[in-house]
């Protein structure tokens, strides 16, 4: 199986409460409602708005809300309730608990922040996202009368429910195609115009913001004839966030996976996954290959890592201490292909960090190129347990081996 195809893919995600404050901003339709970091702030938010019915969700990087659990038994992330001092209940039943999704794994998410809006009658809910379509390299629209429940499983079983709509780049989102869209979502009539300015002002906040994704699930109509996002899930292009300072405000590390957040701090590029032998590569494509080639021996990566063509032996220390630090990690592949890199630079960089931690793990480790025999001498003199491999299949190979011979 080759696993390259989707990883690695880093993006940034924001919070709902942040995504409704970028609607705001761009004059997209949703309810009001503020965030709150503890009960009596929820029951504050509440008390500032309209009194009717509330709403009070679970602030986490992750879908699913509504149909979650908590670990403490407690079930959904998305609640509706008629009073400010419900409206505190809820929070203190959500804050500071862990919710499990099917979007966050089972080692769920802690809640550190609550929404508390306006609640609305819905009438219809539908589905509207805007991402980048890897394969044509344009925004596409996608549309759905499907919306509030799993847009894969729609795509699964009724595909014929999914509209997609290429954008020119150029030209971007055009008048006849937000009407051609509203139609096919049954928006007519005084919709139709509320849906246009909506997918047009969304449209302009996806590439003023450099979005890779924009996720509106459920679009709803309400019962007295609006329509207005309900949820909202962001990805922005990590390699455009240079230009965008008050979307990397809005960074929340504790959503991080923590690898990730300790790797970026060392200018490595660095994705985790849930496999157990971990890599450690030079270069982005080799790292790719280098992940489907341990696939192909049998076994599953633990990350992505691409030290880069200039790496410190600092950084490289650092790399093999993520990894170490790593519990699911239970063997180690290097494969460095010394081009621009000193393969001796690495080889100082691993016995620096293997000495100081203690490296009890199997590590195989396939070295060619610049300065390749000194680097062969430095691991070989380090006393450092390993295994050499000449070329990356027999590397690979071994580390699986090795991996499935120590569980
Ligand atoms: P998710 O489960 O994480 O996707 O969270 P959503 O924000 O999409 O909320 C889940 C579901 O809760 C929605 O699909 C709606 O059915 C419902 N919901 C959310 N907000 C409201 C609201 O203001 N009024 C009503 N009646 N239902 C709501
Ligand atoms: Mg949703």
């Amino acid at each position: 199986m080759c696993i390259s195809r989707t990883y690695p893919f880093s993006y940034m995600n924001i919070h709902e409460f942040q995504a409704r404050e970028l609607f705001a901003e761009f004059g997209v339709a949703t309810q009001p409602g503020g965030v709150a970091n503890t009960p009596t702030e929820a029951e504050t938010v509440a008390t500032g708005l309209n009194q009717g019915k509330l709403v009070i969700k679970a602030q986490i990087h992750a879908g699913g809300r509504g149909k979650g659990t908590f670990k403490n038994g407690f079930k959904g992330g998305v609640h509706l309730c008629d009073t400010p001092s419900e409206a505190k209940d809820l929070a203190s039943k959500m804050l500071g608990q862990v919710l499990v999704t099917h979007q966050t794994g089972p080692e769920g998410k802690e809640v550190g922040k609550i929404f508390v809006g306006e609640a609305v009658d819905i009438a219809r809910e539908l589905y509207f996202a805007i991402l980048i379509d890897r394969a044509t390299s344009v925004p596409v629209l996608i549309a759905s009368t499907e919306g509030g429940v799993d847009i894969e499983t729609v795509a699964d079983k009724t595909p014929e429910k999914i509209l997609r709509l290429s954008i020119n780049p150029f030209l971007g989102i055009m008048p006849y195609q937000t009407r051609l869209i509203a139609s096919s979502l049954g928006l007519t009539g005084p919709l139709m115009n509320q849906a246009s300015k909506l997918f047009t002002n969304l449209y302009r906040l996806f590439i003023e913001r450099d979005c890779s994704m924009v996720e509106v699930n459920p679009l709803v109509v309400t019962t007295d004839g609006r329509l207005m996002a309900l949820d909202a899930k962001f990805n922005f292009d990590d390699n455009a966030l240079y230009r965008q300072p008050s979307i990397i405000a809005m960074r929340d590390i504790t959503e991080e996976d923590p690898r990730e957040v300790e790797a970026s701090k060392h200018g490595l590029n660095y994705i985790g996954l849930d496999g157990n032998i971990a890599c450690l590569v030079n270069g982005a494509g080799l790292a790719m290959a280098t992940m489907d080639i341990i696939q192909h021996a049998g076994g599953s990566p633990a990350n992505f890592l691409d030290v880069g063509g200039g790496a410190t032996r600092e950084q490289v220390a650092s790399a093999f201490r993520i990894i170490l630090a790593d519990s699911r990690v239970k063997g180690i592949l290097v494969n460095i292909f010394g081009g621009i890199m000193d393969c001796d630079v690495i080889a100082n960089g691993i016995v620096e960090a293997a000495k100081e931690t203690g490296l009890s793990i199997p590590l195989v480790v396939r070295l060619e190129g610049n300065n390749v025999e000194a680097g062969k001498k430095t691991l070989a003199e380090s006393g450092l347990k390993l295994e050499s491999g000449e070329n990356i299949l027999v590397a690979a190979n071994k580390i699986v081996a090795a991996v499935k011979a120590a569980a």
